[in-house]
Order: structure tokens, then C-alpha cells, then sequence
């Protein structure tokens, strides 16, 4: 049968592998070696559901939304990741890595960061385990998101400006990397996303994969069927939308819907549409679609979400939509905010700007009234309300 899981050598059809310098090719063997072992381990199991139960404060909640389903004309349940602590769907995966890296006997943790999601997210884990923690944020991201940094330094962790290139996430990457390289023996690369050299993909979607194993038994209680015939997600580099789909995604009575970031529109040259507008390249180590020119240097994307606003898609994605297993739409900037007040209004739930681009998606859709519909609510809006209220729609 064919499978949308990584394969033996670490591909998705024919993106992933694992593009790496040199000097750290033992480092990515070592990961790839253990990684199954722990996460497959009792006593892993253990203790990452004991945190994510009494700690992140899972089962995250499958919430009927009566007024969304009126207006969509469909059965639309909401996957609650906005209810976790620190406020999405990330802390999953740091949680899960941090304690497989300290499993592997590593006593340093660093990480990249963009909009500092996932540097608060990493800062959080290393705060729990008292384990030193650097986080890589370009400069122009650290004075734009001011709050996340100030945030990650109460936690313990140092934050470093990247002044290379754009000052951006695509920057504060590679300086990770390059950190990685010189400290290969004692230092833990997290990654945020389904992003990466093989395995972090299929590393985060596995960590991730607690919110379809969630959906499932959610649906089996609620609808007396463990499956929905929809499941909507926002991607950035992919790790929510894998995490909802992944115990569906070989089995074809499940619709799966991606909304990646339209940006000002996709023709405008201002989006991070990956998937529609993206060549085959390789980025952070991994070969996927990449929004690069002529001469295969990286565009710089755009997004009024930070958390999408990535030039790379995870591989896993890109073969979803490559084999047409996926829909993919691309959601706009005034869609996604349109979005992000209806839900508020109809349903009392203000989400993050990524998870409104999934929210967004709807109106391009049609449904039957007997679909069962699952959106995954990545996170919540508190971090985006001046963006918001900047919209100021009445
Ligand atoms: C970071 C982030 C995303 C995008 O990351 P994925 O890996 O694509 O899930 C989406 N939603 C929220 C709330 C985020 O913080």
C-alpha cells in the first residue's frame, strides 16, 4: 500500500533526506540512530504523557462549534491547541525533545526562533529541566517581537541577535547550525517545525501526532466514528497540520485541507505561499519546495503572520500536495484577520493569525450538512491583538 510516512532513507516521495555539512553528519546519524528507540521507549511514553497531561494540560478539548457550523453548513469541530500552555501546539514537540535529548546525555539546548514562538516554547522546557538554553533570533525579529524575547530571558534563556543576512528566521537558522557545528558533542538542536534535515520531520510529526491519537478517540465518543471527512490546517513549516492529520493520512476517507499564507495575495510577490509558488530546492537541510529566484537564492517571504512567514514547507507536506493528497489554499492576509473576527464573534474564541489563514480557508470550501469537519485552532490570539485591533472591523 502506499504510505505518506517518511521511508526507510528518510524521504517523503521525493522530498526530505538530510542535506547536512560534513561536520555534523555524525550528529544527524547519532538522532536518527536513537530517536525511535527513546520515543518508542515505556519509558518515555511515561513521562512525556505525565507532562503533557499534567503539565501542558492535555487532552486538548474537541469543541462542537454550533454558530461556525450553522454559518458552513457542515458538522465543524475545533481542535482546541489554543488551550495548551504557552498558548499553541508547540510546546508538544519541545517537550518531547527536550527529553529525548536529555536521554542522549546532552547538556545544551539551542534553537531558533522567528516571531519567538518557538524560543518561548524552548525557553519554557529548558526553565522545567534546568538545562542551559540559547536561543538564535535574527535582529530584526528580536526588535519586532519584542515581548517573546523579554519573555525567553525571564525564563533563563540567552537570546542571541543574528545581524547576517535579512535578520530574520531564514538567518537566525543558519547560525544555529553553525553553532551546532562547533559544539556537535554536547549541544541538542530543537527544531519547531517539521522542518530540517530526516528525521526531524518525522521526529515533530511523531511528538505532534498526540492531537490526531486525541481526534480519534474524541470523534469515536462524539460522532460513534473514530474518522471526520475533513481535517483543516494552517502550515507554516507543517508541524500543527502534521500533527492533526497524522493517523489519517493513509486512509483516503479523510479529506486533509492545508491553508498556507497567501501574504498579500500570491501573485503580488508579497506571500510565503510555498506550496503553490515554491521550487524544488534545499533549505535547512532538506529537499522541498523553496520560494527562491532565479539563481535559487531564498526570497525572503511575507506574511502577515509571523509563524507562517517561512520560505521553505515541510516535506512531508510537499509530497502530500505533490501526489494530490492534499488540497492546498492559499488564505491572504485580509482573509485570514476576516476570519480571525468571525470566529471571535461567533464562537467567543479569538485565535493566533496562523490558526485564522485554516479559519480562512472556509469560505473557499464547500461542504454536505452530515460532513464532519475537524479545524485544528493552533493557538491562541493574545500575542496578535494589536495586529487586530489595527483591522479594527466592526
Ligand atoms: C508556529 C505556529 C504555527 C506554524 O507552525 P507549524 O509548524 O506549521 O504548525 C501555526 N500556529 C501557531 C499558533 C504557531 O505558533
Amino acid at each position: 500500500m502506499k504510505s505518506f510516512l517518511v521511508d526507510q532513507d528518510g524521504y517523503y516521495g521525493e522530498f526530505g533526506g538530510a542535506y547536512v555539512p560534513e561536520i555534523l553528519h555524525k550528529c544527524v546519524e547519532e538522532l536518527k540512530n536513537t530517536y525511535l528507540e527513546v520515543l518508542e521507549s515505556e519509558d518515555f511514553k511515561k513521562e512525556f504523557d505525565q507532562l503533557l497531561r499534567d503539565y501542558v494540560g492535555r487532552p486538548s478539548p474537541l469543541y462542537l462549534a454550533r454558530r461556525l457550523s450553522e454559518k458552513y453548513g457542515c458538522k465543524m469541530y475545533l481542535k482546541r491547541e489554543d488551550l495548551n500552555h504557552t498558548g499553541a501546539h508547540k510546546i508538544n514537540n519541545t517537550i518531547g525533545q527536550i527529553l529525548l535529548a536529555r536521554r542522549m546525555g546532552k547538556k545544551r539546548i539551542i534553537a531558533e526562533t522567528g516571531a519567538g514562538q518557538h524560543g518561548v516554547a524552548t525557553a519554557t522546557v529548558c526553565a522545567l529541566m534546568d538545562m542551559e538554553c540559547i536561543v538564535y533570533m535574527g535582529k530584526t525579529d528580536v526588535e519586532r517581537q519584542h515581548i517573546n524575547v523579554e519573555k525567553m530571558k525571564m525564563l533563563g534563556a540567552t537570546v542571541i541577535p543574528v545581524t547576517s543576512g535579512n535578520m530574520t528566521l531564514k538567518d537566525a537558522t543558519n547560525e544555529a547550525i553553525r553553532d551546532w557545528c562547533c559544539h556537535p558533542a554536547d549541544t541538542y538542536y530543537i527544531i519547531g517545525s517539521t522542518v530540517g534535515p530526516h528525521p526531524y520531520p518525522d521526529m515533530v510529526a511523531r511528538l505532534q501526532s498526540v492531537i490526531s491519537e486525541e481526534i480519534k478517540k474524541q470523534l469515536m465518543e462524539k460522532e460513534g466514528r473514530d474518522h471526520p471527512d475533513y481535517l483543516i490546517a494552517c502550515v507554516g513549516g507543517g508541524s500543527n497540520a502534521a500533527g492533526t492529520i497524522y493517523h489519517y493520512i493513509n486512509d483516503e476517507r479523510v479529506g486533509i485541507i492545508l491553508a498556507e499564507a497567501g501574504g498579500k495575495g500570491i501573485e503580488t510577490g508579497m506571500t510565503a505561499a510555498t506550496i503553490q509558488l515554491g521550487k524544488m530546492g534545499i533549505i535547512h537541510g532538506a529537499r522541498t519546495y523553496v520560494i527562491q529566484n532565479e539563481d535559487g537564492q531564498i526570497e525572503e517571504p511575507y506574511s502577515i503572520s509571523a509563524g507562517l512567514d517561512y520560505p521553505g514547507i515541510g516535506p512531508i507536506h510537499a509530497n502530500l500536495a505533490a501526489q494530490r493528497r492534499a488540497t492546498v489554499l492559499a488564505v491572504n492576509d485580509d482573509e485570514a484577520i476576516h476570519a480571525a473576527y468571525e470566529l471571535t464573534k461567533l464562537e467567543g474564541i479569538i485565535p493566533a493569525l496562523e490558526s485564522a489563514h485554516a479559519l480562512g480557508a472556509l469560505k473557499k470550501l464547500k461542504f454536505k450538512p452530515e460532513d464532519v469537519v475537524v479545524l485544528t485552532v493552533s493557538g491562541r490570539g493574545d500575542k496578535d491583538i494589536e495586529t487586530y485591533l489595527s483591522f479594527n472591523e466592526k
